[in-house]
């Protein structure tokens, strides 16, 4: 979906499918694309409708498809184990039955598959935030200082044992959202609020650890130096912190 000049504003993609035969043919250029350096297929979402801002439609290219190609891997700040790409679509042909979904609905269907995206974004962050925390504990419990450990210094107990709580309060509003869109009612709300209130304390959950590792922390062989890097996406992928709120905002106006 993401374009150079598009990324929070999905509907003001660029890249088009025009009708050609039996088929489309489809031009612009896509970036911070998950995956799209070895990635064999690819979704690509384009505009086919010119008077219809949300007329955009799914579509399903293989790599090696005349035309498609990978303009550039890009460097990134975490998530360095997984590619992400800038893909260029130059007058691609596909079939007919390479539309995935119904055309001009994908905008809504892309819309629906982010409670999902958002929930999956959630769960990894929090299952990374226990772990370092964990590790964090394990740490300032063993690390000497001032007569003792770090861990018998209150500023540090305190914190730790509130960024927990923070923690548990995330993981179960998330298993809350995830519970309304299992039970077939609509979580937008409920997905996108737990989006940005635990990328948020997930954020401040991996300040604090490498904080709490001292200089240690800030080594690239601790594991919480890396996982810090790795949770800084979530406040923008899936939906940027303020765009969520926003979705929370507008379904919280009392008729
Ligand atoms: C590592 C990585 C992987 C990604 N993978 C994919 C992928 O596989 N597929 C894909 O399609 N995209 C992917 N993306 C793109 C991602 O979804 C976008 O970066 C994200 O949606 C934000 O869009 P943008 O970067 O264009 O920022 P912009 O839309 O330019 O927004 C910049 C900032 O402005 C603020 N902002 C934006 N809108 C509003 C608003 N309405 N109100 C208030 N503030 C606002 C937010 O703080 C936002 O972060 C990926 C991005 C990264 C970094």
């Amino acid at each position: 979906m993401s374009e150079p000049d598009a990324g929070s504003d999905v509907a003001g993609m660029r890249t088009t499918a025009v009708r050609d035969g039996d088929g489309w043919r489809i031009n612009g250029t896509k970036t911070y694309i998950t995956n799209a350096v070895y990635g064999n297929m690819t979704i690509v979402a384009a505009r086919t409708s010119t008077e219809n801002r949300y007329g955009i439609t799914m579509f399903l290219v293989p790599a090696g498809t005349e035309g498609f190609s990978v303009a550039k891997k890009l460097d990134k700040h975490g998530w360095r184990c997984s590619d992400t790409a800038e893909l260029v679509f130059d007058n691609v042909w596909v079939a007919d039955d390479q539309v995935l979904g119904t055309v001009d609905r994908g905008f809504y269907e892309t819309m629906r598959n982010f409670q999902n995206e958002r929930m999956v974004l959630v769960g990894m962050g929090v299952g990374a935030a226990q772990v370092a925390l964990d590790q964090t504990l394990e740490h300032v419990q063993h690390r000497p200082a001032f007569g003792g450990h770090l861990w018998d210094l209150g500023a540090i107990r305190q914190r730790l044992a509130m960024r927990q709580a923070e923690l548990d309060a995330v993981r179960a509003s998330m298993y809350h959202a995830a519970w309304i869109g299992d039970v077939g009612e609509d979580n937008v709300k409920e997905m996108s609020g737990v989006k940005a209130y635990g990328a948020e304390v997930i954020n401040n959950i991996m300040y604090d650890c490498v904080q709490f590792h001292g200089g240690m922390g800030y080594m690239r062989e601790t594991p919480v130096e890396r996982m810090s890097r790795d949770a800084r996406i979530l406040p923008i992928g899936g939906g940027a912190t303020e765009v969520m709120l926003e979705e929370v905002a507008k379904r919280s106006v009392i008729a």
